[in-house]
């Protein structure tokens, strides 16, 4: 069984980014808004200004505070739009319940939308137009192109039906002229699906899910998920005892998670040439 590595390809990619941004005239920056004090976020934010940093990018936390108005928060996202110095805009999720997620989402530019969330964004995928496309399916598909991994013809099952992830996944698979299904927790017996998957996609948040039963043999599975258990260890959705079953694999940790904080810098990257008139040699 073959590792899918996206450790090494998320550091070997950070540092083609980091080359790049190295001969540029100006720094490209990468606008991160959070409202609330979610825990997680706290880690996934420090992640990402991590990231911005390797590669040389400028990080700008802009923070909201769950007692501050939606008003306020759409207001600085404008003010952000407009600005030639920032490329990028994110609204961290979860965000408190009070405010209107996809209101806010939708008031970033499309043009800076590096999180490809945006109702226009989501509709140029869906219409093959070019845009940005969220950073884990995007990982995944980086992950296909490195280890030559393609999906023309192939049986591919995705399992897991959200915005972040199981939609644009599928919708992405499709136009690589995979045969594409998507399955979700009201799907009757998994399994009938899983075992012909020719490539899986398991994003559902549920520990060991798919397990050695339920795949084909010599399948290429994407393991998408992340479960926290008290042990403090993280878990992926697939069960090792796959191991000697299928052809290939991504680890969690070590697989989909690092490509997806490395996806945002390169999204960042491409809307600073965009906005620069910088053309690809
Ligand atoms: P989500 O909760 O929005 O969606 C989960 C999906 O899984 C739903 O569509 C649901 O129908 C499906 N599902 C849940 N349980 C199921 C079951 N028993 N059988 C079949 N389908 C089931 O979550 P999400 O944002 O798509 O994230 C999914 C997982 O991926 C989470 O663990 C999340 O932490 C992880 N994740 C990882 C990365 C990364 O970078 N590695 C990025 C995003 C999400």
């Amino acid at each position: 069984m073959e590792i899918l590595d996206g450790k090494n390809l998320s550091a070997k990619i950070k540092d083609e980014l980091k080359s790049s941004i190295s001969s540029q005239l100006k720094t490209p920056i990468l606008a991160v808004i959070t409202i609330g004090d979610d825990e997680a976020s706290k880690v996934y934010v420090n992640n990402k200004k991590k990231a911005c940093e390797y590669v040389g990018m400028s990080f700008l936390h802009v923070y909201f505070n769950e007692n501050d108005s939606e008003e306020k928060v759409i207001k600085k996202i404008k003010q952000l739009n407009k600005d030639e110095n920032i490329n990028g805009i994110i609204l961290q999720l979860p965000i408190p319940k009070n405010f209107n997620e996809d209101k806010i989402i939708n008031t970033i530019s499309p043009s800076k939308d590096v999180d490809g969330l945006t109702d226009i964004s989501i509709s140029n995928l869906y219409n093959n137009k070019e845009g940005f496309i969220p950073c884990t399916p995007k990982g995944i598909l980086e992950i296909f192109n490195y280890y030559k991994i393609d999906l023309e013809g192939k049986n591919v099952v995705v399992v897991g039906r959200s915005k972040l992830v199981g939609k644009p996944i599928f919708l992405e698979c499709l136009k690589r002229n995979a045969t594409c299904t998507i399955c979700h927790t009201k799907t009757k017996d998994l399994k009938e699906f899983t075992k012909n998957a020719d490539i899986l996609i398991v994003a559902t948040g549920c520990k060991y899910l798919i397990d050695k039963n339920m795949i084909k043999k010599d399948a290429i599975l994407i393991d998408v998920g992340i479960s926290r258990c008290e042990d403090g260890k993280l878990y992926g959705d697939i069960n090792p005892n796959v191991d000697d079953k299928c052809k290939c694999k991504t680890p969690v940790p070590g697989g989909v998670g690092p490509m997806t904080v490395v996806m945002l810098l390169k999204n960042t990257f491409i809307a600073y040439k965009n906005q620069n008139g910088i053309k690809d040699e």
